[in-house]
């Protein structure tokens, strides 16, 4: 879990590892919000806090700026919310567009933080190794089901590494020439297979690129409102992986899909921030 910080101001929200992760986002966002605040004159770096009467002048800018921050921190320290998940913004049933490289760090800081906290996972991913690896890496403990799905095989039960019994991941292996109908029917059917009551459910899709290079924005879009609909049945967190500075035709279906995404995020030097 993580912490949580929305800003007074304005719609900005975050989530850093914990309070004192949070300092460094909360000084530095309530330091853009008063821009006056911080003068030089006479060599020094003067700042006058705008929420009380305290005010500093210094020759060490860097220091300067940095006090200020930590200052503007403690104003609004008690407003970060403590064991904050991500998912909490749209109860465990929802969409969320995360804009990241599907293979960058944040990316898989998502992932560890959405998985880590589901009984049942499944992955559409291009890499299952490097899927079951971060997983076996990053998570205290295995979900209670985990299905990858991707084009590529990944034998996993021959890596006696990976420090999960068997019968808890299961690896499908679909045909390249599946098209989003075929595969979203094929995610269903596993949900309908794996999904217990109360179960919560965490459903990473990490192939959208792909999905969107080879076929039309017509397609693309009802492929994620049919996922969409889906969650909306069984409850869980959908999470598309979307690099649209990478690829325009990604940008241009997402916009079209804005209805259907409960929560943007943005992942960042381990925090995460909020898009939309
Ligand atoms: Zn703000
Ligand atoms: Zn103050």
């Amino acid at each position: 879990m993580m912490a949580r910080w929305k800003c007074g101001h304005c719609a900005f929200l975050a989530w850093a590892d914990d309070r004192d992760a949070m300092r460094e986002v909360t000084g530095s966002h309530l330091l853009a919000h008063a821009p006056d605040a911080v003068t030089r004159s006479d060599f020094r770096t003067n700042w006058d806090c705008p929420y009380c009467a305290t005010a500093k002048t210094a020759y060490d800018a860097d220091g300067a700026v940095d006090e200020f921050k930590t200052h503007l921190h403690e104003h609004v320290a008690d407003r970060i919310v403590d064991g904050a998940h991500v998912a909490d913004r749209f109860d465990w049933n929802g969409t969320v567009r995360i804009d990241a490289p599907v293979d960058s760090d944040g990316a898989d800081a998502l992932r560890a933080h959405f998985h880590g906290h589901a009984d049942l996972v499944i992955a559409v991913t291009p890499d299952p190794e490097r899927f079951v690896r971060l997983l076996d890496d990053r998570l205290d403990a295995w979900p209670r089901r985990t299905v990858v799905v991707s084009t590529e095989e990944y034998p996993f039960d021959d890596e006696d590494e990976i420090g999960v019994d068997d019968g808890s991941i299961e690896m499908v292996e679909i045909d390249p020439r599946l098209g989003p109908d075929e595969l979203g029917e094929t995610i269903s059917r596993i949900i309908d297979v794996n999904h217990a009551a109360g179960d919560v459910l965490s459903l990473e899709v990490s192939v959208f690129h792909e999905i969107v290079s080879s076929f039309d924005v017509r397609t693309a879009c009802a492929f994620v409102r049919m996922l969409s609909a889906r969650i909306g049945d069984s409850g869980g967190a959908l999470q598309l992986y979307v690099d649209g500075d990478a690829d325009p035709n990604v940008s241009t279906v997402m916009n079209f899909l804005d209805d259907e995404v409960d929560l943007g995020i943005t992942p960042a030097d381990g925090r995460f921030i909020r898009r939309s």
